[in-house]
């Protein structure tokens, strides 16, 4: 079999384990990326996820997790829920509605790497989903998945952007697919739309200043100059993908690992609020909302009650 073959054979096991795209690369440093990494973390944009400081090297450079590689191949799959929470209740990022993705991620990486070793002989390879430093969207929008938004997201004209992308490096010898056109045109909903002022212009994300960020990976209590400005969120964010024009192609995901617990779009903004460490576990217990834990998400549900109240004491502000 030719790299082209190859290539073609991989895509199909893809897509039957499910995942929406498959594309691929060549695996070289990304220099393009080197000048606008450093800016971004000199600028402070990072807050304070100081693992993204570390092994700017390896971020630009997949042949430095796998000697030898010769291949990136991105992927990705849809987690765009058929049904969201109730419109009362504190919001959660429709990515964390089922099991958590990293697992359910793996688990089809390490199939689909395991039928090219099986098919193709000798092959090193490497899987990630979200695991490792590796510039996820860049390659996703090299392989031709889509292209990366105002929003930083990797978009797509058929489907938008509610999908985890992962990837598999490898030092198999495939045939590498192009990048895609820019969709985004003169629109700037994202940027208007986000209430912290988190997107920049030329695609660049205030990380620090952002939702999820301030919900999941900030340890510290959230500043209070966010006040005001948190859209009743409790665990991450969707407002730059909800107005975004080319989410109206969203389809439902048809994974069941991530179906949400059924309680999880019946519970109401008391029941989120009284919410116990046993209901947590139960409903949230397999999600990527441990990341908070439980705690993490009674800071934020405070949080927003907090805000609300002084929203109602002072209604002309
Ligand atoms: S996720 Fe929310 S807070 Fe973060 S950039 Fe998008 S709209 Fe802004
Ligand atoms: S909302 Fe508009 S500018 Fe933002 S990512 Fe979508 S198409 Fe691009």
């Amino acid at each position: 079999m030719n790299a082209s073959e190859r290539s073609r054979s991989v895509k199909l096991w893809a897509q039957e384990l499910g995942f929406m795209f498959c594309g691929i690369s060549v695996a070289r440093k990304l220099d393009e990326e080197e000048k606008h990494l450093e800016t971004w973390l000199n600028k402070g944009y990072q807050g304070r996820m100081q693992y993204l400081e570390r092994h700017a090297d390896v971020r630009l450079d997949p042949r430095l997790l796998l000697p030898g590689a010769k291949s990136v191949i991105s992927l990705a799959l849809n987690y765009f829920p058929k049904e969201a929470q109730r419109a009362d209740a504190p919001k959660i990022a429709r990515y964390a509605y089922g099991r958590d993705y990293h697992k359910v991620l793996k688990k089809k990486l390490k199939a689909l790497l395991q039928h090219i070793q099986e098919t193709f002989g000798t092959v090193q390879g490497r899987v990630f989903a979200d695991s490792a430093p590796i510039m996820e969207r860049k390659w996703a929008e090299l392989s031709g998945l889509g292209w990366i938004g105002k929003n930083g997201l990797l978009l797509t004209k058929n489907v938008g952007s509610y999908f985890f992308l992962a990837e598999i490096i490898t030092d198999l010898e495939l045939e590498a697919d192009g990048p895609v056109k820019d969709y985004c045109g003169t629109c700037t909903a994202c940027i208007d739309a986000c209430p912290t002022q988190a997107i920049l212009d030329h695609k660049t994300l205030d990380a620090g200043r952002c939702i999820s960020y301030l919900t999941i990976e900030l340890k510290d209590a959230i500043p209070t100059a966010f006040k005001g400005n948190m859209q009743n969120w409790m665990f991450g964010c969707d407002i730059c993908q909800e107005v975004c024009p080319w989410n109206r192609f969203s389809k439902p995901h048809q994974e069941p690992d991530f179906e949400p617990h059924p309680e999880l779009l019946s519970m109401d903004k008391e029941a989120w609020e009284d919410i116990t460490e046993e209901v947590f576990q139960r409903v949230l217990g397999t999600s990527a909302v441990k990341r908070t834990g439980y705690l993490g998400l009674k800071r934020n549900l405070i949080f927003l009650r907090e805000d609300r109240q002084e929203t109602m004491a002072s209604p002309e502000e």
